[in-house]
């Protein structure tokens, strides 16, 4: 049977785009993309790119603070003209957006610019109706914000409208407390907006490490943001001049002019087709595969955050890869999901982490915890008490590595490096063995010489 196309990819965000590229390029693969919305996806557009710009923009009068701190004297930061950074935001991410589009474009890869859908396990339909054959389909759609059900919740914005305010608001509500609740607080807090989180919880950031969650809902404290733990909204309403009463659960009630949604992200596969092909679906909705990103139907695979595996842009793109290189390449390839490195972008430290938090670790066996909370020198010279973490978690058995988790300014460069070492099954001795470079915060990793405690505890 002949195909128009040997794949065709729905999705151009960061799984879809580099499997295609890679299909196409690489291995001559004659490739087709669909993408209703702007090439390059949630990241580029919506999500970790302006995300980490705004961040840079919101660290901007900590940073003058401190300038003070070392003697530079005059006049402060002066005010944030949203106007002006969005304007600067449109353009960069035009330009990216323009990379995506001309990697596929040298690539040979042919982009159509519309909504599809599956027909059936060869076949895709666009928004207008035309049809297209593919001897093999990947599915690369992402996520999209769920909504917790409550009343009054059209009233609520989600993380994507961030990036598109005509102004920023005076009092903005977020509600989660997952990554985007607490990166997108620190920012509205940083850029002048008075912040509160409220977070069902009893600390943010649930799934890691139990400490760093402490430290990180004190970091978000000091930041001047409200931070209500053990709370949740129960409806919104509009008030008579527009600002928004939040209704809580307890009973109390808030006036905000903005409310932010960031409680959690699930699988977009709605409206996609999927009941035409027989691909199998988990019941929170995202497709089923195997290691091979590969369905229940041979012919479709998916890619990234519709899969619900690890929801990380750098995993869907060695997905995307990898899926490209077994099927077009003729070189099979898994993707390891574990350990996998992340970070949160806060401020003024940024939390890094891989492998196994304290408490996992104890659920395993025995665990020694090497662990230091020092207050790093260029913010304590300036008068911060902002205290950092490092952390290493490592088995007294065979003095494997399990964990790392370090709160600290640029925890997200120091977790990528220590990755390394902690992905090829390091043991601490050989952490140790490294020469400690000096005067720095990543030192810590290679000169805690005792544990902080052990598990299970010595008499
Ligand atoms: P998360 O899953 O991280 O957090 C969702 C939060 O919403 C949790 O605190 C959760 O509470 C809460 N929540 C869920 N349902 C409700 C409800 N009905 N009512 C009240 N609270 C609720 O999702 P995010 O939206 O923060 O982020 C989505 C994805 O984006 C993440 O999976 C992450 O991988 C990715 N991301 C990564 C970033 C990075 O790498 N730096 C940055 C931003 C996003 P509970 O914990 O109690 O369930």
């Amino acid at each position: 049977m002949s195909f128009d196309y040997d794949l065709f990819v729905i999705g151009g965000g960061s799984g879809g785009v580099r499997a295609a590229r890679i299909a196409a390029s690489e291995y001559g693969a004659r490739v087709a993309l669909a993408e209703e919305s702007r090439m390059g996806g949630t990241c580029v557009i919506r999500g970790c790119v302006p995300k980490k710009l705004m961040i840079f923009a919101a660290s901007a009068p900590a940073a003058v603070a401190e300038a003070r701190g070392y003697g530079w004297q005059g006049a402060g930061v002066g005010e944030f003209d949203w106007g002006a950074f969005r304007a600067t935001l449109d353009v960069e991410l035009n330009r990216l957006e323009a990379i995506y589009t001309g990697g596929l474009d040298r690539a040979g890869v042919t982009i159509h610019h519309q909504r599809a859908r599956l027909a059936d396990h060869h076949t895709v339909e666009l928004a207008d109706g035309s049809r297209f054959t593919a001897k093999h389909i990947l599915i690369a759609v992402g996520g999209r914000p769920s909504l917790p059900g409550i009343p009054g919740q059209e009233l609520g914005l989600i993380s994507d409208d961030l990036f598109l305010l005509d102004s920023l608001p005076r009092r903005a509500l977020l509600v989660g407390g997952g990554f985007i609740a607490c990166e997108f607080a620190t920012i509205l807090a940083g850029l002048g907006s008075q912040t509160t989180l409220a977070y069902r919880g009893d600390a943010v950031l649930r799934g890691f490490d139990r400490e760093l969650r402490e430290m990180a809902g004190e970091q978000i404290a000091a930041l001047g943001i409200d931070l209500r733990l053990n709370s949740n909204p129960s409806r919104l309403d509009r008030n008579a001049d527009g600002s928004i009463r939040v209704s809580y659960q307890d009973g109390g009630t808030q006036d905000v002019d903005a409310v932010f949604f960031a409680t959690g992200r699930a699988p977009y596969t709605g409206d996609l087709g999927l009941g035409n092909t027989g691909v199998h679906l988990r019941p929170n909705g995202a497709i089923e595969v195997d290691e091979w990103s590969q369905t229940a139907v041979p012919s479709i695979f998916a890619v990234g955050d519709v899969t619900d595996r690890v929801n990380l842009t750098p995993v869907a793109i060695r997905e995307g890869h990898s899926f490209a290189d077994t099927v077009f390449g003729a070189r099979p390839r898994k993707v390891s999901h574990d350990p996998v490195a992340s970070a949160v972008y806060l401020r003024p430290h940024e939390i890094g982490t891989i492998g196994l938090t304290e408490e996992q670790a104890r659920d395993r066996g025995p665990v020694d915890v090497y662990a230091g909370k020092f207050r790093p020198m260029q913010s304590m010279f300036a008068g911060s008490d902002a205290r950092a973490l490092m952390k290493l978690l490592v088995d007294p058995r065979d003095d494997k590595v399990l964990g790392c988790h370090i709160l600290a300014p640029n925890a997200g460069e120091m977790i990528q490096l220590a990755a390394i070492p902690i992905t090829m099954g390091a043991t601490k001795a050989q952490f140790d063995a490294a020469m400690a470079v000096h005067p720095t915060l990543a030192e810590e990793l290679v000169t805690m010489r005792s544990p902080a405690r052990r598990w299970p505890a010595e008499e």
